[in-house]
């Protein structure tokens, strides 16, 4: 059972912060991950009333406020619009719509969970953490560190050209992906995002540059490279066991998650 001591709305990030600051304090998303677990916190620390629960559409990037909810995500048009409904698609199987109504962008992004869907989604963008102390720290290295005391206040989607798609598998509707896989032209930089394996979503190196040029290839040549990169990222995406999957499966599974996503993003497939 969790257990919360004190409970402070606070009126500032710094003074988030600050509360934050004890090892005993915590700040509070949606609250869905955090209930589940058995903890004694010191001090609730609630955002709620920092107007941080919106999404800004500026002239070249979104914003994020950390209390966004995942439903909001889902159902806001220009993020969709900008993703060509890959957002959506990434967070529909969540569990249920009054559980993303909780559910926060913060939350989500903060725990760097090793079976996020929302994870992999924006790691296949350009995107970036504003964080209270460190500033503003693209994912792809905040994805990487050690969870610390500071506070994730936004998170900040570049409106860099972007083509997505997303895919995850499922062994049954709402339960936890067994894989998650987002394939992106970032500009024309291709990018594979590989989730769930279990372990937080990696970006799959593309090292022998089977994908370099993807968006100028032919017909012809697209179908090609997307099936060697998929054999590529099957043999070099590290994948386990679990209660849901064994590794062999979710080496399958990237491969073919990996391919149909590039025959997507490469107009081959709807
Ligand atoms: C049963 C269940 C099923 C789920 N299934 C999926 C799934 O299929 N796919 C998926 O992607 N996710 C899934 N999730 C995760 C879920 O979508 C949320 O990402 C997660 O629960 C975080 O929720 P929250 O926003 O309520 O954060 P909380 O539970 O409130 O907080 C989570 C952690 O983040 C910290 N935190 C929150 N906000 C901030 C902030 N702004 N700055 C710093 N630290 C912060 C908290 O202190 C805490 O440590 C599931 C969760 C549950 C409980």
């Amino acid at each position: 059972m969790l257990k919360i001591k004190s409970y402070e709305r606070v009126n500032s990030i710094a003074e988030a912060y600050e509360l934050n600051q004890k090892k005993s304090a915590c700040v509070l998303g949606g609250m869905v991950w955090l209930k589940m677990g058995n903890r004694n916190i010191s001090t609730a620390i609630d955002l709620s009333g920092l107007g941080l629960d919106t999404v800004q559409e500026l002239e070249d990037e979104f914003v994020i406020g950390c209390m966004t909810t995942l439903h909001d995500l889902e159902t806001n048009a220009a993020l969709n619009e900008f993703t060509g409904g890959a957002v959506r698609e990434s967070l529909r199987h969540i569990v249920g719509v009054q559980f993303r109504n909780c559910a926060t962008v913060g939350g989500s992004i903060f725990g760097r969970y090793g079976f996020s869907d929302v994870l992999t989604m924006f790691l296949a963008m350009d995107t970036w953490v504003d964080m209270y102390q460190a500033g503003r720290i693209p994912l792809t290295e905040f994805v990487t560190q050690k969870k610390d005391r500071d506070i994730l206040q936004s998170v900040i989607v570049k409106k860099t050209p972007l083509k997505v798609t997303y895919l995850s598998q499922r062994n049954s509707e709402t339960d936890f992906p067994v894989l998650t896989c987002a394939a992106s032209l970032i500009g024309d930089m291709p990018r594979t995002v590989i989730g769930a394996r279990p372990g937080r979503a990696m970006i799959v190196e593309d090292s022998e540059g089977i994908l370099k040029g993807f968006g100028e290839m032919t017909k012809k040549q697209k179908p090609q490279a997307a099936q060697d990169f998929a054999r590529y990222a099957a043999e070099h995406v590290p994948v386990g066991s679990n209660m849901r999957a064994s590794e062999d499966y979710r080496k399958l599974l990237t491969q073919v998650l990996t391919r149909r996503a590039w025959e997507t993003v490469g107009g081959m497939k709807k």
